[in-house]
Formats: structure tokens, sequence, C-alpha cells
């Protein structure tokens, strides 16, 4: 039987000789999810597992976007080829142009000519409407920048729900973002970033309250410390101080990403990351194919028979999702 060659085989080797319609068309994909998306995962096999991932995470406001745009402008500067996932969509590094806000845009200087850089990729990813949802399509293209070469790959999200955590816990390098006033380290504490944070950047210094954000991080790092939550290999978070806006920090921020980094390969634990990285690609793909499994069986004539008798009193929940599960298709 001859198949027809799916197009993302050819985008893929064109993407990865730099061109960067051919990896738009791939990250689209990657978004839509399916069987091309799937393909390109098979694609990448053997090329991906090089790049620092590196996660940036903080509430709406807080700045990731102006600092992640100097980031990479020192990053290009350095000769380094970073990609930048914004799972937020209102970013304004990749959502000026489609929001059409120049104000926005305006406000990261470095964005606007960033973008046509052939050395730096940034693409924002809906957080809604595309089969398999944000935690299939952001392992995937997180995947997909790594093999088709570029270095470090930066995840831009907002820290709310456990997806978006998940995502920015499997990062190598987790970076949380808080500013004075927002009463931040106690809402990243709620959310569980506190957890997952390997440095903490404190931006807009140059507000009030700044050292008073700092004094509540290094309180409740003191107090993880104290309850015996502290790290093995004697790891502490570090925590920055920056100005994203005026430029301050961001160079120091990057430095400490780095050194994290090296941190993460002297003691072996970049191996772990990934591997806790894999596993969450793996769960969330198990996790989608089981639940529309579940959901199929639910709507069918078994399963609506077995509700009937559920709600006629003649059998447990328990025995009928049993009865269910024996009754699942191989999901393979
Ligand atoms: P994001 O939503 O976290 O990506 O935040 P943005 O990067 O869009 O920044 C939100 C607002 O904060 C913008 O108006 C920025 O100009 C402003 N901002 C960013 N960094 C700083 C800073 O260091 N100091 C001050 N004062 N404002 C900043």
């Amino acid at each position: 039987m001859s198949k027809r060659r799916a197009p993302v085989d050819e985008l893929y080797p064109e993407a990865k000789a730099g061109n960067r319609r051919s990896l738009g068309r791939l990250l689209s994909a990657v978004e839509r999810g399916g069987p091309a998306a799937e393909r390109i995962s098979e694609l990448t096999v053997g090329d991906a597992g090089r790049a620092h991932i590196v996660g940036i995470t903080g509430a709406p406001g807080a700045g990731k976007s102006t600092l992640t745009g100097r980031l990479v402008s020192e990053l290009v500067a350095a000769g380094r080829r970073p990609a930048v996932l914004a799972v937020d969509p209102s970013s304004p590094l990749t959502g000026g142009a489609i929001l059409g806000d120049r104000i926005r845009v305006s406000v990261s200087p470095a964005a606007g000519e960033l973008d046509t850089d052939p050395n730096v990729f940034i693409r924002s990813m809906a957080t809604r409407g595309h089969a398999g949802g944000l935690a299939l399509a952001v392992p995937l293209a997180v995947r997909l920048f790594d093999a088709v070469g570029y270095d470090p790959v930066i995840i831009e999200t907002v820290g709310v729900g456990q997806v978006e955590v998940d995502v920015v816990g499997a990062a190598d390098t987790a970076v949380v973002v808080m500013t004075p006033g927002m009463g931040d380290a106690v809402q990243a504490n709620k959310a569980g970033l506190l957890e997952v944070a390997d440095i903490f950047v404190v931006n807009k210094a140059d507000r009030p309250g700044a050292t008073d954000v700092r004094r509540d991080l290094e309180l409740m790092l003191e107090l993880s410390h104290v309850t015996g939550q502290e790290d093995p290999d004697g790891y502490r978070p570090p925590i920055v101080m920056a100005s994203a806006l005026e430029g301050q920090g961001s160079a120091e921020v990057w430095e400490t990403v780095e050194a994290h980094l090296q941190f993460l390969t002297e003691t072996g634990r970049r191996a772990v990351r990934r591997r806790h990285r894999v596993g969450v690609e793996l769960r969330a793909r198990m996790m989608q194919t089981l639940g529309n499994a579940v959901e199929a069986a639910i709507q069918s004539d078994m399963g609506s028979d077995l509700v009937t008798q559920v709600e006629a009193g003649e059998l447990s929940p328990a025995a009928a999702g049993a009865k269910l599960l024996d009754g699942l298709p191989d999901t393979r």
C-alpha cells in the first residue's frame, strides 16, 4: 500500500535547515494536535535533548515578557539561538501584532526586531481550542524547538493552573518572577510555585516594596529549610533583583540560570530532570488517550444502560464503572 507522504515529513528537514516558515507550520500542527502532531513527535526522536529548557512564570503583569525580551537580546548578542514559547496569549512578545497593541510592543523594545532575527524564534500558543490541549502541545513544541536547533528554549507562562505548574516544573530551570505590592510570595506559595522554583526574580525593583518581597521570600525559604524540606545537595534558590524595563538585572538573571544548569550537570540532576520531563509528557499523553476512551464508554449504549441501572438503584456506581472499564476498547 502506498502511503502519501505527510507534509510534516517535508517541513521538518526544512525547519532543521533554518526555514522559519516551515517551523511555523509545524508549530501550528503541534497546536492543532492529532496525527500530524504525532508524526512530528516521531520525527524529533534522536534530535531533541540538547537544549537548556527554561521556564519563566509569574502573575500577569509581573514583567515576564519584558524580562524575556531582555534575555533574548542578550542571548542573541552572545551568539545563542533562543526560542520562546509564550503560553500566555496576551504576551506582548508575540501578541503585539496579533492584538494590534502597539503600546505593549513598544514596552518590550527588543521584541519587534527580535521576531525577525533569524536566530530567534518567538511563538505564542493559545491556551484553549486545540485538540490534545496544552499538556500535550507545550512539551511537543519545546521538543520541536530543541530538535531543530534552538537553545535555550524559554517557556513563558502565567503560573496558574496545574498544567502550567507541571510545565514549568518540568523545565531544567524554573524561574519565578515576582513583583512588589502584589502579595506574590504568598500567592506563589499557594500555587505550588515555591516548590518548583529554582530561581526567583524580584522584578520592578525600581518600585517601593521590592526589598519586602525579597525578605518574604527569604523567610519562606528559611521556613522550608527549618521544616526539613531543604535540598539534598544544599541548593537554595537564589533571589535576583531586576528592573527589566530599564534592563537592569537581566544579565545577572541569565548568569544565575547558567549557574543553575551547571549545578544540575555537576550533580547529575540534569538527567533526573529530563527523566521527570519525559514522565510528565508521557503521563499527559496517556491521560489524554484514556480520558477519551472513558468519555466514549460513558457515551456508548452500554454506558447509557449502566447509568440507567445505577439511577434505578439496581447497581452501584463502583460496579457500573468496573463494567465500563472491562469493556474499554484497546486504546492503542
Ligand atoms: P507580563 O504580563 O508578566 O509578561 O508583564 P509585562 O512584561 O507585559 O509587563 C507588565 C507591565 O510592567 C508593563 O507595563 C511593563 O512596562 C511593566 N514593567 C516590566 N518590568 C518592569 C520593571 O522592572 N519596572 C517597572 N516599573 N515596570 C515594569
